[in-house]
């Protein structure tokens, strides 16, 4: 059976990871074994207008036949803690469903795929889980069940873990995380252990601000490494932790597409050449328009900081790859650019003021078109000498920094990196992780 969640916080506290973990706690006490595999922290479509901050759904995986009277307390339990843990509000729609291995059928799978990629309906994701028979259950609208649906049998290609440290979810106001710890896990531990600190914009990222109980989580390529990472991190005492399995940095949430195929809310990789040279607007975001004979806008906005300053170098004709997620703002369909990809940089020439054959001084130009004359001897010249420019930026890839990035971006450190779930799935022994911190 695989239990999944989602929609259980709202800005102003609480994480579904969190009532994730009181879940797997309280289920490790019905048997020790239950859980063989890390839970799932998974990202859906980052373009969600719902979403409270990642747009991020938990499924957990118990074991096979563990039998009917277990699987009732299994689901009464877990039930039982969302009740009583989820935020509440007009926002907050908590959802929990129960989906036997059997049930993930080939629809199932289509539509987690698509809950990346696409904004999906409550009636879609019920009527979806009348026709399989999974058990669910839900507080307020059922907009968490999509979700929680789709964290059930979402597929992952690529993989990567997140160690998240909690406070208690009593605690409230200002974390302690010490700054420098997340500096020395970013020098010494990347590439495996990624966006820890943004070197470029001196911003820790592990630690988040909002009042939620995380305290800190570690993201990387293997749970050993991030343990021991996290025993090298002052903090103020934590009281949990969890383990998950996440597709975080694996840009799960990107599609290949052409400009005509563009939607809004989608998130894409598509080729173009610059039709409209970078222009800056108030608040500081930059723009630009690309075209394969239809055109889209591209953006960097204000929050992406000096990734501004390589949009600003590209010009009309480059050849790019633009990545990014689609939103339909006041100016059309614009792409929020995530990655560029430079194909081709233009040649950009320069008039060059042309110099007297007869007296070898400068010459001025007379108007458009018109040609230069020398200012001293009057010797007319028509041509001037083109001179290529030398560009501020280089064929190659170019990201946002670390404190812009989207959970499920891949940072160009990952590249080359990618991994199987399917073949390392139980490399990790699970069922002797402690979620409890010692000495509390
Ligand atoms: P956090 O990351 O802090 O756990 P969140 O950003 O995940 O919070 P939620 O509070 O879970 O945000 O709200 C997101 C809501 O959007 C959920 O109800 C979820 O079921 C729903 N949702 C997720 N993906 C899609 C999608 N593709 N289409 C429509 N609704 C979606």
């Amino acid at each position: 059976m695989i239990i999944g969640l989602d929609d259980t916080d709202s800005v102003n506290g609480m994480c579904t990871t969190y009532i994730g973990t009181l879940i797997v706690e309280a289920l490790k006490d019905l048997g020790s074994d239950l859980i063989r595999e890390p839970p799932r922290l998974l990202r859906l479509n980052p373009n969600n207008p719902y979403k409270t901050r990642g747009n991020g759904a938990v499924s957990i995986r118990i074991r096979e036949n563990s039998g009917p009277r277990l699987s009732d307390k299994i689901k009464s339990v877990s039930f039982d803690i969302i009740t009583k843990y989820s935020e509440s509000g007009d926002n907050t729609n908590p959802a929990i469903v129960f989906i036997d291995d059997n049930l993930i059928t080939k629809e199932t799978l289509v539509f987690a795929k698509r809950a990346l990629h696409e904004m999906l309906s409550i009636e879609e994701a019920i009527s979806l889980l009348d026709k399989i028979g999974a058990e669910y259950k839900f507080i307020g609208n059922g907009r968490g069940l999509i979700g929680a649906l789709a964290s059930c049998a979402l597929e992952l290609d690529d993989f990567t873990y997140e160690l998240i440290v909690y406070r208690s979810h009593n605690k409230r106001g200002k974390k302690f995380v010490s700054e420098e710890s997340a500096i020395q896990i970013e020098k010494n531990y990347s590439p495996r252990i990624f966006s820890s600190y943004d070197f470029e914009n001196n911003r820790m990222v592990i630690s988040p601000h909002s009042d939620c109980p995380i305290l800190y989580g570690l993201r990387g390529e293997s749970p050993e490494i991030l343990f021991e990472a996290a025993s090298q991190i002052k903090s103020e005492p934590p009281f949990k932790r969890n383990l998950f399995v996440t597709n975080q940095g694996t840009d799960m949430h990107l599609e290949e597409k052409m400009i005509e195929e563009v939607l809004p809310f989608s998130s894409v990789i598509v080729n173009g050449v610059i039709s409209k040279d970078p222009y800056t607007v108030l608040g500081g975001h930059v723009f630009f328009e690309i075209s394969n004979g239809k055109k889209i806008l591209c953006a960097a906005y204000e929050p992406t900081k000096g990734f501004r300053n390589i949009i600003r170098n590209l010009s009309k004709g480059d050849q790019i790859v633009a990545y990014g997620g689609v939103l339909d703002t006041e100016y059309g369909l614009t792409i929020n650019l995530e990655k560029i990809e430079v194909l081709k940089l233009t040649e950009i020439f320069k008039n060059k003021k042309p110099v007297c054959p007869i007296c070898g001084n400068q010459m001025k130009s007379i108007g458009k078109g018109k040609g230069y004359r020398c200012k001293k001897c009057h010797t007319k010249n028509k041509d001037s000498l083109a001179e290529p420019i030398q560009r501020e930026i280089k064929e190659g890839l170019y990201e946002v920094p670390i404190c812009a990035k989207r959970h499920l971006s891949k940072p160009l450190l990952r590249y080359g990196r990618e991994r199987n779930f399917e073949e390392e799935r139980f490399k990790f022994d699970y069922t002797k992780f402690d979620i409890k911190f010692e000495g509390i």
